[in-house]
């Protein structure tokens, strides 16, 4: 098993910066969760470390060694792809074995890591199968198993569930972290599902236009997120933005938006003031906004655009625009599902201060709203 050291990593296809100065590392059988929209460059990270692309600068250590020198076949890593490649003249059994078949191993042994890995994937029922009659669940397995017999030093997964319909994602999930904690390995997983990120990390690389974000534990990354681009990413729905001046009104400072003008106090002021800021965005997740509540302050009276009720819970869509707006702002708002409220309705919606995030004008947080100021 190994670590990985990712130091400063550039990669430039022509004018694209693909990835920019990239810095982070990966502890030895940490699960680490490259994170991001599409194009940010998680793909083009994964590939250099794997050794199919090749760095443009910067270095990429495992266990303290360069590496970047080395083409994918040295590097002792195991790569599964969304797109599940299998041979579909051979049987799952043909496909695990594959690689070892190559590395010329011994028929015996190639026997034993075949059906341990067959057991350890709960698929030794199917090993006489041909991929097409297998489940897509099942021929990713399979895919899971090829990589799991070589025993390698880090494993790296692109994408590999997106192709997989949401309820087997779902179990596949599951299944591919408990894999993590069977194997103690070292696991590298791009994808641009929150959840996916979330459930899975020990800790998650947010990456944007080819720069890391943030890096941290997914409740790091939920509770603390660095700047509105990290917060907007993880969550869903997304955090709720409100943009406004600070200004001070009848010797009292107040943040005032299209949407709400409320009084501003506390560690928030503070902030705010030892910055010099005047213009901010407040945030708020959707399960930290009361509605129908009974305060008065940092209450906006906002109008129910849509309901969307989906059993557990009930997000409601409201508008602080004029109702005849045709395309208002939304903010969302995760509610209990017994709640009886309608398109139309007028609503107070309280903003709790604890829950409040702010973030400067260049989108960077300068409080935080978990509570932890
Ligand atoms: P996705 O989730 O859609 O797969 P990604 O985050 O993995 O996206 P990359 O595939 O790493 O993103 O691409 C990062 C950027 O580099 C994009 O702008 C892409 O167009 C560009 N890019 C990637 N490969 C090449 C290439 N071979 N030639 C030119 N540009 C490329």
């Amino acid at each position: 098993m190994a670590s990985v050291t990712v130091d400063n990593i550039v990669k430039t296809f022509g004018e694209t910066v693909a990835v920019d100065h990239l810095t982070m590392d990966i502890q030895n059988k940490e699960f680490v969760v490259l994170l991001g929209p599409s194009g940010c460059g998680k793909t083009t990270i994964l590939n250099m470390i794997s050794g199919l692309d090749r760095l443009t600068s910067g270095r990429i250590l495992f266990d303290g060694q360069a590496v970047e020198h080395l083409p994918a076949d040295r590097r002792d890593i195991s790569m599964v792809f969304q797109s599940i490649a299998l041979y579909p003249h051979l049987t799952a059994y043909g496909n695990i074995a594959f690689p070892l078949k190559m590395a010329k191993v011994a028929r015996g042994e190639i026997d034993k890591r075949v059906r341990d890995a067959a057991t350890l994937l709960r698929i030794e029922e199917l090993l006489d199968r041909k991929p097409h009659q297998l489940s897509g669940g099942q021929r990713q397995r399979v895919a899971l198993g090829r990589a799991v017999v070589r025993d390698p030093s880090v494993f790296l997964f692109d994408e590999p569930l997106s192709a997989l319909d949401a309820n087997l994602r779902v179990d596949m999930r599951v299944e591919i972290k408990k894999l993590h904690e069977r194997l103690a390995a070292t696991f590298v997983y791009v994808t641009h599902d929150q959840v996916e990120a979330l459930t899975m990390a020990d800790r998650i690389a947010v990456i944007d236009e080819g720069r890391l974000h943030q890096y941290g534990t997914p409740d790091e990354i939920y509770q603390r997120p660095v700047n509105m681009t990290v917060a907007k990413f993880v969550g869903s729905p997304s955090m709720n933005f409100l943009h406004g001046e600070i200004r001070q009104e009848d010797g009292a400072w107040r943040f005032v938006s299209t949407a709400v003008s409320m009084p501003v106090s506390g560690s928030i002021l503070d902030a705010i003031k030892s910055g010099g800021h005047t213009s901010v965005t407040l945030g708020i997740r959707p399960e930290r906004v009361v509605v129908n509540g009974a305060a008065e302050q940092n209450t906006a009276i906002g109008w129910v655009y849509a309901t969307e009720p989906v059993g557990s819970d009930l997000f409601l869509n409201i508008s602080f625009d004029d109702p005849d707006t045709v395309d208002p702002n939304i903010f969302k708002i995760r509610t209990d599902p017994g709640l009886t409220i309608r398109a139309g309705d007028r609503v107070p919606v309280f903003l709790p201060p604890d829950s409040l995030y702010v973030f400067d004008s260049a989108g960077v947080r300068i409080h935080p709203g978990d509570g932890s100021a």
